[in-house]
């Protein structure tokens, strides 16, 4: 089954994440020109949002690191660095932010701590994209075996979780000036200009992501959705850094979907990937245990399941019939008409023979070349020849005309019938039925012969 991740992507998903993209460009440019204005405040949304990213952050995180465990693909593993770097640094801004666990932050957090973390995870992760996407050429079409694959899973997100946490202990010990301004009225050029760094390192994400991907696969487009989210939310904070403004909440929805867009496609290629193994598996189990050419169950299910509804009818004390079928001179059938019409008529015959063996447990299995049985639970032995007389005039009705005196196809069957205190045995009961169909077949062929087991 192939990674629907970095499979083709179709036109209707290209168009999706086109309108996904216009519809996020467009907020940005309503949002934009009213980022200053002041909402009411929501003191929770803060710490809920730094929440939130780090918890999709981490579940992209290990999603993608798996993916590359079973794929080797690079991309994947730099991609899972990239949102375990963003889960580490949100977490670590939420831990050091002054007012949400104490009043100063943890960890001896200076007052610009959280603000530098934000800077960190702001440049960190369109930095770690444009890495992963400078890996995308290395998508072989199959998985391959990546050489030194434990080496190449700690660079990938090893290294990137190692720097998130020695960021960390800069932002808290290295004593660092403030990063930017947040008051309203402040220069951009001057005052943010870290901001405006990291717009533009998400602008250049962008384009290496569009120039390397193309759009081609359903990871590109993504990945390009995830990193135009994270500018949208670079562009608003540019705007306004004040808390509670049109801007900041808005950059803080942003910032929550640029981990989420990827979490809902692995989530999505997930489900997929699940249907589409539990189809296989269906009809794996169904070309398993199912004659190819007629349809009804092969022998091997018969051998599997003849003896337990033998064991399952000697246990209740319920009698059990089974009735073996062949085809009158069908040699001579398949000489006049060839083997194909030979195989068709065996279809037709097997259809005719599953639709009198209709009750609940019944079935009809090909036993050999033209040979059929009929097993059928808690039926006895007067019930077995009626039913058996059934299919023999069933396959009269199909009207195939033969070479033979007849002048078109019959059957010929045998009945044995497994009763109460009868201790038969379920290779016994299958040779008693054999026994009956050579007596129906010595009696003149398009009869049904019958037998009962003694004790
Ligand atoms: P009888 O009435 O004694 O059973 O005569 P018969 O000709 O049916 O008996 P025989 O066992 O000699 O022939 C069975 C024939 O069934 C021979 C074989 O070519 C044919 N046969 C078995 N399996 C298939 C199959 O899958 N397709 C076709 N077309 N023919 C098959
Ligand atoms: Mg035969
Ligand atoms: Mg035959």
């Amino acid at each position: 089954m192939d990674s629907l991740l970095i499979g083709r992507a179709t036109l209707k998903q290209v168009v999706f994440a086109g309108a996904c993209a216009m519809l996020g460009l467009l907020t940005l440019a309503v949002a934009a020109p009213r980022a200053q204005q002041t909402l009411p405040a929501i003191m929770p949304f803060m710490p809920m949002c730094a929440l939130t990213v780090f918890t999709t952050s981490g579940i992209a995180a290990f999603l993608l690191s798996a993916r590359f465990t079973a794929t080797q693909q690079p991309m994947l593993g730099a991609l899972g660095g990239a949102y375990a770097f963003t889960a580490i640094t949100v977490a670590l801004q939420l831990l050091m932010f002054p007012g949400v666990f104490t009043r100063t932050g943890l960890f001896g957090a200076g007052p610009y701590s959280a603000a530098w973390m934000w800077v960190f995870w702001h440049a960190g992760f369109p930095l770690l994209v444009i890495l992963a996407a400078l890996l995308r050429d290395r998508f072989p079409s199959r998985p391959i075996d990546l050489p030194h694959g434990d080496l190449w899973r700690w660079a990938l997100i090893g290294v990137p979780v190692a720097l998130a946490v020695a960021l960390g202990v800069l932002a808290i010990h290295a004593n660092l000036a403030e990063p930017f301004h947040m008051a309203p009225e402040t220069d951009v050029l001057s005052g943010r200009r870290t901001v405006l760094v990291i717009c533009s390192l998400n602008v250049v994400a962008i384009v290496v992501v569009l120039f390397k991907g193309r759009l081609r696969t359903v990871l590109d487009l993504w990945v390009a959705i995830a990193v135009l989210t994270s500018f949208v939310d670079a562009s608003l904070n540019l705007l306004s850094m004040v808390p509670f403004t049109v801007g900041w909440y808005v950059a803080r929805i942003f910032s929550m979907l640029a981990p989420g867009v990827l979490v809902c496609v692995l989530v999505w290629e997930v489900t997929v990937l699940y249907r589409q193994l539990s189809e296989a598996h269906a009809s794996l189990l169904q070309s398993s245990t199912r004659d190819a050419l007629t349809l009804v169950y092969n022998r091997s299910y018969f051998n599997d399941q003849f003896p337990r509804e033998f064991d399952r009818s000697t246990r209740n004390g319920q009698p059990l019939s089974l009735i073996m079928v062949d085809v009158d001179n069908f040699k001579h059938y398949n000489d006049a008409f060839g083997h194909l019409r030979g195989d068709a008529c065996l279809s037709a015959i097997a259809s005719a023979l599953a639709g009198t063996a209709r009750r609940p447990g019944d079935f009809v299995a090909r036993y050999g070349g033209e040979e059929f049985a009929l097993v059928l639970p808690d039926t006895g032995a007067d019930e077995a020849s009626d039913i058996a007389e059934q299919a023999r005039l069933a396959v009269m009705h199909l009207g195939l005309p033969a070479p033979v005196p007849a002048g078109q196809i019959t059957i010929s069957a045998g009945c044995a019938t497994s009763q109460r205190n009868m201790p038969a045995t379920p290779s016994g009961l299958v040779q008693a039925a054999d026994a009956a169909l050579y007596d129906a077949k010595r009696a003149g062929r398009n009869r049904v012969g019958s037998v009962t087991p003694a004790r």
